[in-house]
């Protein structure tokens, strides 16, 4: 077991970390990051299979993204944005909206996915209450879904993994269907959209909003469902007059092998969220986009305007970021990339399945998931991915991978063996 450092040790008796207790173990200081590498303090390079969370899609510090914030810098970091407006925010704008599903119209820029998720909840809420419907303010969800931290986002999280009980009598009641059970390869059949649709007909007349995250669901379970089924999700809303709401915060730009994961079902959803790799991991900013149905309906009903402004909406060095990473978006073969990426996550993670304890490998674009039967050790495993040379960080049973775009064959493969190596250790020990 390492000795921690001093800065782990400060750490400990004055920082919370995401998701742990007041003190958090174990954890490992790092002193820079570059392309796909993280440089821990002790001088341990660790390969990143984790892209920061889905954000760092080109790896760290691409002279591109860098310069243009630098740039940015020199021009101004922040101005607010009640009143005033700047070319790096509309020209972002202009791009989402020309690269986003059809029918999207306009952009409502803010700091975090969860706050896009508030967002497109008020969105949704105000959509109706605009047309003479303030009765129809309830959502319905998936199981297994999840949508952020904030209140109106864990609402409409897995109510189980998103632990509503925690927080009973605070969190507003909305409507659950199962978790889409049929497989991304597989057809999606009758039964598998039959507790979706009781609930969206038994409740139409109360409902605002579907919202899910299409085709991969994140940290709910990473779990990979058929296009079909969500191509008949939006068939529904439509026959019963419903929004659909696609949170794409961990899918968009590329993930999956499309640009948005709504693209795998050919659908367009009503409002839109984006986040995590928008700036390509630079730095925390996010975007909900609406289509002109939801525009109109708020400008022209009560109060007229969407009730909505972060301080640091639109942030300048924020929008230079994420407009330099649709720069590289637009100009490198990601496609090829993510391809690659899936079937060197196929090639590599197969001996996981013969493993004693591993419940299921699956794939998808620069996705790679290894579920196991129990839980992870994770004071185990966590410093056992560190000796590898590789950043790794399971949750629960979810041993996942999804790494920047641009890892070669060789550190992928260092990823892909790590995770085999370590999860044989777990499964012998
Ligand atoms: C990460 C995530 C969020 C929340 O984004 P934050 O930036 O962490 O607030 C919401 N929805 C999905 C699908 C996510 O993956």
């Amino acid at each position: 077991m390492d000795v921690p450092s001093d800065l782990v040790k400060r750490d400990r008796s004055a920082v919370w970390h995401p998701y742990a207790p007041p003190a958090a173990s174990p954890l490992f200081g790092v002193a820079s990051a570059e392309g796909v590498r993280l440089r821990l303090e002790d001088g341990r390079e660790l390969v990143d299979g984790m892209s920061s969370w889905w954000s760092a899609i080109h790896g760290y510090r691409h002279p591109h993204i860098e310069a243009a914030v630098r740039a940015q810098l020199d021009r101004m970091p922040h101005v607010m944005f009640g009143g005033l407006t700047h070319e790096p925010a509309v020209s972002l704008c202009e791009r989402l909206l020309a690269i986003a599903p059809d029918g999207l119209e306009r952009v409502f820029l803010s700091d975090s996915g969860s706050v896009a998720v508030e967002i497109a909840i008020k969105l949704a809420l105000q959509t109706w209450h605009a047309r003479g419907h303030p009765e129809r303010r309830r959502l319905l969800a998936l199981r297994g879904g999840y949508h952020g931290d904030t209140f109106g986002a864990m609402s409409v999280c897995d109510p189980v993994t998103g632990m509503h009980g925690l927080f009973e009598g605070v969190l507003a009641k909305h409507l659950f269907a199962p978790r889409p059970e049929c497989r991304f390869d597989a057809p999606c059949t009758d039964d598998d959209i039959a507790g979706f649709e009781r609930l969206l007909k038994d409740h139409r007349d109360e409902l605002a909003a579907v919202i899910l995250e299409p085709i991969v669901q994140g940290a709910g379970g990473m779990w990979f469902y058929a296009p079909e089924y969500l191509r008949r999700v939006r068939a529904l809303c439509d026959a019963h007059d419903v929004l659909l709401i696609a949170d794409e915060i961990a899918t968009g730009f590329g993930r999956t092998g499309r640009m948005f994961a709504c693209e795998h079902a050919d659908v367009a959803p009503d409002i839109l969220c984006v986040g995590k790799a928008l700036t390509g991991g630079t730095m925390s900013f996010a975007a909900t986009l609406a289509s002109e149905g939801v525009c109109a309906a708020i400008g022209s009903g009560e109060p007229g305007v969407f009730m909505h402004g972060p301080t640091f909406m639109g942030n300048p060095l924020a929008c230079a970021a994420a407009g330099a990473s649709l720069d590289l978006l637009a100009t490198e073969p990601w496609q090829e990339r993510v391809a690659a990426i899936a079937t060197g996550l196929e090639a590599g993670l197969a001996p996981c399945r013969e493993l004693r304890g591993v419940a299921d490998v699956r794939v998808l674009g620069a996705i790679g998931v290894v579920e196991l039967r129990e839980p992870v050790d994770m004071a185990v495993v966590q410093p056992a991915f560190v000796d590898a040379g590789v950043w790794i960080r399971p949750f629960g049973t979810l041993v996942y991978t999804m790494p920047p775009f641009v890892i070669g064959p060789a550190d992928l493969e260092r990823v892909t063996g790590a995770i085999a190596t370590v999860l044989a250790a777990h499964a012998d020990a």
